[in-house]
Order: C-alpha cells, then sequence, then structure tokens
C-alpha cells in the first residue's frame, strides 16, 4: 500500500462520513450482522491463515479465541445498541430547570475511526474495536499487523467482499505503512501494541490532535495469598501460560508468593502441566509466532539463569520440545523482571505478606491487570484499593475478557481508555451535550442593569 493510496482511501471514507453522519440503528445493525457473516462464512479460512502465520496454531483454538469471542461482541452489540443510541436525559440546573430548559446527551459519530492491530489474536483484536467503531456509527480504516502477513491479507480481501470500499477498508504493509496510516487525520485511533510504538503514535496524532485508545501490554501479576487454594492456582495460571502459548496481553506474567509455599505450588504446577496436552505437535497447540520472538524468550530465561535464577522445565504430558519454563528468584538487575514475557514462561518471586507484594507491585507501571488467588475478601479489597491496574480479577485468569459488558483497557503503562460493549460505543462516540431553553429569557435576568434582586438570586443560586 502507497502512501498516496492511504491518503486516497481516507479521503474515501471521509467524504462517506460527511454525506452520511448519522447513520441509522438499522444501517448500524446490518453492519455489524455482515461482520459476524464474514467471520462464521470463513472460518476456515481464518483458522488456515492463522496457522500458516504462527507456524501452527489449534484450529480449535483460533475458533474460539479468535472467531467465537468476536461474533459473541457482534451479538452484545446487536442486543444492546438500540439503548446505547438512546439520548440520556440529564437535570438542567434549578434556575434553568424553573425557566422549562431541557438538557440531554446524546452520542455522534466521531467520523473516521483509525484500528492498528497487533499479531498476537490478528482477527479478534482488529474486529472487537471494529464492531465498537461500527456501532457508535463511524467509519473504520483498519491497519492489521505485519507479523501475521496470511490473516492480514485475508481480512484485507474478506473486508472489501463484505463492505464497500467507503464503510470500512484495510491497509496492509510494513512499518513505513504503519507510520504513515497513524499520520493520517483521523477523528480517532485505537492501538492495540508495545509501548515503545505507543510513544511514537503518541507524538504523530498530536501533530493533528487525533484522540487515542492506547490498549497495551505489560506485566501483570498474580497475588498468591497464604489462603489460596494451590491446585486451583496452579491449574489456572498453568493455563494462562499455555494459551497462545502465553502470547496474551493478559497472561500472568509473574507470580508473588511466600517462600513456604513455593515447593508445595511447584509441584502442583508440575501436575497441572502434565495434565496439560498442549505441546508443540499436538493437535491443540500454539507456537511462538516467529523466531525472533523465540530467540526473545530463550534470551530472558538465560539472562534469568546467569543472573541466579532457579530455572526449572516442566513438559506436558507427551514429553515433547514444548514446555513451561519457570524462572524463581532471578536477581533484580535481569531483564525479565522488568520486560512483559509474552509466552510461556512464568516467573516467580518469593515475598511474603500482602503489603509487601503489594508495594513490589506499585514500584512498577500500573499493569493492565491484576490476578489474586485466596480466599479473603478483605484482603482482595486491599489489593483493590491500593493497587492500580486496568482489570482486576480473583480467583481466575484471562476470563474477564469474556465479558462483553465488562470495559477493556488499561490505565497509565499499560493504556488509556477503555472499549468492548457500551464503553466501547461511548469511547468512539462524541458524547454530545444538549441544551434546549425553555420559555423564559433568563439571559434578560442576568443583562445589566444589575439590580437588588439581580443580587439577591446571585446570592441564593450558590445554596441550591
Ligand atoms: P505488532 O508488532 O504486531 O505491532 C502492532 C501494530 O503496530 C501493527 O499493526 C504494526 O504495523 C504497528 N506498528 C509497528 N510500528 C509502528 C510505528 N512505528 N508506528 C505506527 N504503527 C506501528 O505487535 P506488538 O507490538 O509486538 O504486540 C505485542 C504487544 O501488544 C504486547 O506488549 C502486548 O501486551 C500488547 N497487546 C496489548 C493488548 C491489549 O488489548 N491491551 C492486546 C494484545 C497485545
Amino acid at each position: 500500500m502507497s502512501i498516496t493510496n492511504l491518503e486516497t482511501q481516507f479521503t474515501t471514507l471521509r467524504c462517506a462520513y460527511h454525506l452520511e453522519r448519522f447513520p441509522s440503528l438499522a444501517t448500524r445493525l446490518d453492519r455489524l450482522r455482515r461482520i459476524r457473516a464474514m467471520l462464521i462464512e470463513n472460518e476456515s479460512a481464518w483458522c488456515e491463515a492463522l496457522s500458516e502465520d504462527f507456524g501452527y496454531r489449534s484450529a480449535d483454538q483460533s475458533s474460539f479465541a479468535d472467531i467465537t469471542t468476536s461474533i459473541k461482541s457482534v451479538n452484545h452489540a446487536l442486543k444492546n445498541l438500540k439503548f446505547w443510541m438512546k439520548a440520556e436525559r440529564r437535570t438542567p440546573d434549578l434556575s434553568l430547570r424553573m425557566s422549562g430548559a431541557k438538557t440531554y446527551v446524546e452520542a455522534f459519530p466521531k467520523g473516521v475511526v483509525g484500528i492498528v492491530s497487533p499479531w498476537n489474536f490478528p482477527i479478534n483484536l482488529a474486529i472487537s474495536p471494529l464492531v465498537s467503531v461500527l456501532a457508535a456509527g463511524n467509519r473504520a480504516y483498519i491497519k492489521p499487523s505485519e507479523a501475521t502477513p496470511a490473516t492480514s491479507a485475508l481480512l484485507e480481501k474478506l473486508i472489501s467482499d463484505y463492505f464497500s470500499e467507503d464503510e470500512v477498508a484495510v491497509a496492509c504493509g510494513d512499518v513505513d505503512v504503519a507510520q504513515a496510516f497513524v499520520k493520517l487525520p483521523f477523528d480517532h485511533i485505537i492501538y492495540t501494541g508495545g509501548e515503545t510504538v505507543a510513544r511514537h503514535i503518541m507524538r504523530d496524532a498530536a501533530e493533528n490532535l487525533v484522540p487515542l485508545t492506547l490498549e497495551l501490554g505489560g506485566k501483570s501479576p498474580v497475588i498468591v495469598s497464604s489462603s489460596a487454594d494451590l491446585a486451583m492456582t496452579a491449574k489456572r495460571v498453568a493455563f494462562g501460560k499455555y494459551f497462545n502459548a502465553g502470547q496474551i496481553c493478559i497472561a500472568p506474567d509473574y507470580l508473588l508468593i511466600d517462600a513456604e509455599r513455593l515447593e508445595p505450588f511447584l509441584s502442583e504446577l508440575k501436575s497441572a502441566v502434565e495434565n496439560t496436552d498442549s505441546s508443540q505437535g499436538s493437535a491443540d497447540s500454539v507456537s511462538i509466532v516467529n523466531n525472533r520472538h523465540r530467540q526473545r524468550l530463550e534470551n530472558l530465561v538465560s539472562e534469568g539463569e546467569s543472573k541466579s535464577g532457579r530455572v526449572i522445565k516442566l513438559s506436558g504430558n507427551n514429553q515433547s520440545a514444548y514446555e513451561l519454563t519457570v524462572v524463581i528468584d532471578p536477581a533484580d538487575e535481569a531483564g525479565i523482571n522488568t520486560s512483559e514475557i509474552f509466552g510461556p514462561v512464568l516467573l516467580i518471586k518469593t515475598m511474603g505478606g500482602l503489603s509487601e507484594q503489594i508495594a513490589y507491585i506499585n514500584k512498577s507501571s500500573h499493569p493492565l491487570v491484576i490476578y489474586y488467588f485466596g480466599r479473603s475478601e478483605a484482603e482482595f479489597r486491599r489489593v483493590a484499593c491500593e493497587t492500580s491496574s486496568g482489570g482486576l480479577v480473583k480467583n481466575d485468569v484471562i476470563f474477564q475478557y469474556a465479558n462483553d459488558d465488562l470495559p477493556f483497557g488499561g490505565v497509565g503503562g499499560s493504556g488509556m481508555g477503555k472499549y468492548r460493549g457500551e464503553y466501547g460505543f461511548k469511547e468512539f462516540s462524541n458524547s454530545r451535550a444538549v441544551y434546549k431553553s425553555g420559555f423564559i429569557d433568563v439571559s434578560g435576568f442576568v443583562t445589566p442593569p444589575y439590580t437588588d434582586v439581580f443580587r439577591m438570586v446571585n446570592k441564593l443560586m450558590r445554596k441550591i
């Protein structure tokens, strides 16, 4: 895709927005249904493309994680859009209310929204924002990841089969295309990916004052309380590392546990992994996306080991090459303490006591999610009130994403803005404040000359 083509395509979308600034409910529902049809009617093609891009990716996992999750988001929007689009009445100030004034907030489309999506769930992380963007009545322009070329090419083809080029368009290409893409004068951009690129995008978007939603990653901790069920914790954490081979922004990154419970936990983790046949070569496995990421993970582990970390490799039940690697207590300067892992490697840090664990979490930027395993509501409340993160989960991992009625996003270093469900509809809408004056001309009251009545009412207004 050349830069000129990017601009031409963008202009096509922008002109269409100007011609239809407020698509009806029926038009929006039709667009959402076409997303659903595009997903369902091409499911095997999607799964094949994903597997080609990853080297191998279980078709069942792709079907669930990329297709079903996206369809669920469409269904949720289809069911609720009518209510989201309703104007919300607001109470006017008492003095204006007495004059018969009315106030409400109504959501209007922002215009053309850019979606920059990553490789780890290349369909869902393009389609899930698209659902919110189209529900809010916008036009959409998607820049999918160059790290998954087969899936991105299929997305480009199928979007052009199911949508006209002035509704939704896709721009495939390398980083130079991505850089030019985010310089376009969008009405909003949603970017999902790493923090370094997010800083570039923010600088570029600032030139045109383009509002941003940034869905970033980071290190999501697991707090293992002294009241935690270790078998359950181990099973769920192991799942979080195996699913998509741990290449998930909300995967548990590191685990905090007191030293006495480390060995019992490792033994439970070993059993949990042995009971999982998610190893490479199995029909249900997922590969590391490319050699660059495999090498990155190997470096994190070997550096952690060389910096006094204990390393354990736990294998699935067919004893294949694919393993969950656990790195325990490397020295503070090891990169694994600060870099997002994003793969089937778990960092464990032994540290007892909730206060110490909370203090450790608070030393770094706010994570995308904090996982707490334990039975204590009081402890869970302490974690809620004494930390900050995009999401907070008790006794589970990852399944918070299965809820379309919850906002999704980070805070601070893990991102800004939230989307999905009604939160996505609002994120990509211009919530317009509407005021309709009443039957009394209030401007006459505040126009000079000012009288004693004016002065008395002015003082009274401070009391109501
Ligand atoms: P990536 O390399 O696929 O890049 C993401 C997108 O950014 C791609 O579309 C790419 O073309 C574009 N891009 C690259 N360089 C650019 C530039 N200079 N200017 C503009 N756009 C550019 O993905 P990644 O960054 O490797 O993704 C992994 C990261 O994403 C991890 O940190 C992960 O935690 C995070 N992530 C976050 C979420 C979330 O929802 N919060 C979801 C998935 C992944």
